[in-house]
């Protein structure tokens, strides 16, 4: 195995499948960080996001009210943050779970790329004369005949291609979403629904983005999604730090010193959690603390992170794990190596949990707050009880957090579910209870 930044005893928990907190030795060293990304990019997405809101009103009669913005509220969750936070301070949930169009956290970046690409094409055909145009046009016969001789394409477990396949179907595009083996019938179904080719692959995820890529490729009109290579996912992504910063001030909550901020962040490839350490880093600085929150049966991230600046991913099959786990939006063996180098010097550290506590918040989510989330959601709620063991606690000391605990913000960043059909959503339930008693 190549080089990485973990210990013996580390490697033994997580080549057996069990819990731990890996602390980033990184962090802090902007050194390890040779490439970070452009902060004016996350200003440009949020721009991009509201040039084309009025736009998306009408595409997506849901966004009226919200006048054309994708965004989730953070709720506070006083009676959940007694069951699971054994440190002090409040608990928040961001629901991205609700997250219309998508229903999930690949709204913010996938649906910013189809922009990305949608808005380049209109601004070449001369369809839009600049940036200040009236962009309602593009939802008439001239944009649509525009897009609609280009294709969409992305390779995805499932929520990712939910994400690009609406939104590009919904501009026009002829939108392609390559599917994994693991990915739900109810995702394929939902999408051809909308008018969205699904190729379906016996294969993994990898091979799934191979395949989607190599056909994309060979079509100059094609478009594909690189999920593990894209700054306008990462910056769509980011933009949720913008927006999480407005709920807190409305909220009357200023993150300083004395209020430090600590955000769970469920991890896939790394692109979402990335993305919004990326943003909350620029905003708040030292004083946000971002953990990345893993199944113990796919810690790519961990080992994309352990590893050197530079250097590619090590994929989790080299500890001996099959990524046998139900949270299927972070069933992923390998991490993105762009996303491991922005982020290199800003994420905290890493913790895993076994789909059993998974399922254990999952039932906690729904009993205590009547929120309902899938799997790899719950993963959040771990957070404050992996920073009340012997290294989470080191982490605390280390960065004179220890003291400030009594004021400290928790966020546990819900990631997907409102899209799930109620019958699997009470198939989650039953198998939760049933754990849980
Ligand atoms: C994709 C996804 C994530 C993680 O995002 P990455 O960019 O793959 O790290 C987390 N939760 C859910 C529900 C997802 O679909």
């Amino acid at each position: 195995m190549t080089s990485l930044n973990i210990t013996a005893d580390e490697k033994s928990l997580l080549s057996t499948g069990q819990p731990l907190v890996w602390l980033n030795p990184n962090y802090l060293n902007a050194e390890a960080a040779p490439e970070t990304p452009d902060i004016a990019g996350i200003y440009d997405a949020e721009a991009r996001l509201l040039r084309f809101a009025p736009l998306l009103s009408i595409l997506f009669p849901e966004l009226i009210e919200a006048d054309g913005l994708i965004e989730s509220p953070l709720l506070p969750a006083p009676t959940l943050n007694t069951a699971i936070n054994p440190l002090g301070g409040q608990l928040f949930l961001k629901a991205d779970h609700e997250l219309p169009v998508a229903g999930s956290i690949k709204a913010r970046g996938g649906i910013h790329e189809v922009l990305c690409f949608a808005e380049q094409l209109a601004l070449e055909a001369g369809l839009l004369d600049d940036t200040n145009d009236d962009y309602t046009k593009l939802a008439q016969e001239e944009g649509r005949a525009l897009f609609a001789d280009y294709t969409m394409a992305v390779g995805s477990t499932g929520n990712l291609g939910l994400s690009i396949g609406i939104m590009g179907a919904a501009l026009g595009f002829n939108a392609v979403v390559h599917m994994s083996s693991d990915a739900k019938e109810w995702k394929k179904e939902r999408l051809r629904h909308r008018g969205v080719k699904v190729v379906e692959h016996t294969a993994d995820y990898g091979a799934a983005v191979a395949a989607g890529r190599a056909e994309s490729d060979a079509d100059p009109r094609s478009y594909f999604v690189d999920d593990e290579n894209s700054p306008r996912l990462f910056m769509g992504y980011a933009v949720a730090a913008l927006r999480l910063k407005q709920q807190l001030d409305a909220a009357g909550i200023e993150i300083n010193a004395d209020t430090p901020l600590f955000v769970y962040l469920p991890a896939g490839v790394g692109g979402a959690p990335g993305g919004i350490t990326f943003g909350l880093k620029t905003l708040f600085g030292e004083n946000v603390h971002c953990f990345f929150a893993e199944p113990v049966q796919a810690p790519c991230m961990l080992m994309g992170m352990a590893g050197d600046a530079g250097q590619e991913p090590v994929p989790i099959y080299e500890l001996g794990l099959q990524i046998d786990t139900d949270a299927d939006g972070l069933a992923v063996g390998t991490a993105s190596q762009w996303v491991c180098d922005a982020v290199r010097h800003q994420v905290s550290g890493v913790y895993t949990a076994t789909d059993e506590s998974l399922y254990r918040h999952l039932h906690q989510l729904k009993k205590l707050e009547s929120v309902e989330v899938e799997p790899s959601a719950a993963i959040s709620c771990r957070g404050p009880a992996m920073l009340n063991t012997g290294t989470g606690k080191q982490y605390l000391n280390a960065h004179n957090v220890a003291n400030s605990l009594k004021n400290s913000i928790h966020i546990a960043w819900l990631t997907g579910g409102s899209f799930v059909p109620d019958k699997e959503y009470q198939r989650y339930l039953e198998k939760a209870i049933k754990i849980s008693n």
